[in-house]
């Protein structure tokens, strides 16, 4: 059985008492939400915290509201909401229903029960050589991630690949989500996309003392959107490839119309260590009603960039083939949906 080691457990009420308590702890300090990612990997020992600092009793990370301002209409999430919240949140499913989507096919309902919406954009990335007990690691030697210096899966390779195996990231960055951080010096906002790093070691902007306080969604404006996951077992795994479509149809494309595309963008997780959009498939979109000839060019354009390695489940070059296929079923049901509404 693999145990915990033992750690001071902390349990702030309000966020800047939180920064106050990760300050205090200084780099063996660590934040935890829902605690299913993080607790597996510290029984692994890739995460060590000797303090451990709970986000989960801070009221404001567990709101969910209509945003206003500039995001207007648009829906802000706390980000200790849980994954079972989200899918189920009415405002959720009436402005940006692939984001609940995404969440609710996440694991089993027990892991959403608990597992956060921060924690599955902080999500670490995941690697077959990395996500082992601390003795199967030790027996190769470690890796380059963490106790050791050489990347199993390219041997030559400076970096690391480990992969970005979040659900509900892709999904972030397909539709310009904002995230609210918080840190010591005070608050900023970033764009999704910005948040993450191609590096499976360094893989978030994030500083380390930074809370991930809440996510503005956009207001509902004319877009849409959906996530498809490819996984083993439908029931429980990972993503090992992740489609997240988003398009925006023309403004006046009444409802006996069906319009055409002016903007639109394809993410695809489980491909990379960070949510790759690939802005060739969404350019190949704009200007088409995604009928069938449209689809297959952006689901060629997808396909081509996409690079998975061989570090997850399945073989690499049956899941680069899948990438065509499943942008374009992503693609398809977007169609379809326009076709319904008009
Ligand atoms: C068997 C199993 C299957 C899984 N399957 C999937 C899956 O299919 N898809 C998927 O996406 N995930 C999956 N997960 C991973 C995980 O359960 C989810 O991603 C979950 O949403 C993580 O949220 P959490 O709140 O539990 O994160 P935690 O474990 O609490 O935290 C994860 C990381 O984020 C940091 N963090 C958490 N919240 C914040 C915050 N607000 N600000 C700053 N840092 C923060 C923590 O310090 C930690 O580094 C699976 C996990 C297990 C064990
Ligand atoms: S990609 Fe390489 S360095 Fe990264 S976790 Fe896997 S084996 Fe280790």
């Amino acid at each position: 059985m693999l145990r915990l080691p033992s750690f001071t457990y902390l349990q702030p009420k309000a966020l800047q008492e939180a920064l106050a308590m990760k300050a205090d702890a200084g780099p063996d300090g660590m934040y935890v939400a829902g605690g299913t990612d993080l607790y597996p990997n510290m029984k692994r020992r890739h995460q060590e915290p000797r303090t451990v600092i709970s986000l989960m009793g801070i009221p404001e990370l567990r709101a969910v509201g209509r945003s206003g301002g500039p995001t207007d209409g648009g829906v802000t999430l706390g980000a200790c909401v849980t994954l079972t919240e989200l899918s189920a949140s009415p405002p959720v499913r009436q402005s940006a229903r692939a984001v609940g989507e995404a969440a609710g096919l996440v694991s089993t309902p027990l892991l959403r029960n608990m597992g956060t919406l921060g924690g599955n954009l902080c999500l670490d990335t995941r690697c077959n050589y990395y996500n082992q007990s601390y003795e199967w690691r030790k027996a190769i030697d470690f890796c380059m991630k963490k106790d050791g210096h050489i990347c199993w899966v390219a041997p030559s390779s400076p970096r690391c690949w480990a992969v970005s195996s979040s659900d509900v990231a892709p999904v972030m960055v397909a539709l310009g989500a904002d995230y609210v951080l918080v840190g010591p010096g005070g608050e900023r906002v970033v764009p999704a996309a910005r948040f993450y790093h191609n590096d499976g070691i360094n893989y978030l902007t994030k500083q380390p003392d930074e809370v991930l306080a809440a996510v503005r969604l956009p207001a509902p404006d004319g877009w849409d959107a959906v996530y498809h996951k490819l996984r083993r077992r439908g029931s429980f795994d990972f993503p090992v490839l992740g489609v997240a479509a988003w398009v925006k149809w023309e403004r006046g494309a009444g409802s006996r119309e069906r319009g055409r595309v002016v903007e639109a963008r394809i993410v695809l997780g489980g491909v990379a260590s960070w949510p790759q959009e690939v802005p060739e498939a969404g350019a190949a979109l704009v200007g088409t009603d995604l009928s069938d000839e449209g689809v297959a060019a952006a689901a060629d354009a997808a396909y081509r960039p996409a690079k998975p390695m061989d570090n997850t489940d399945f073989d690499l070059s049956w899941r680069k083939q899948m990438t065509r296929v499943y942008v374009a079923r992503a693609l398809a049901e977007l169609g379809q949906r326009r076709r319904a509404a008009t």
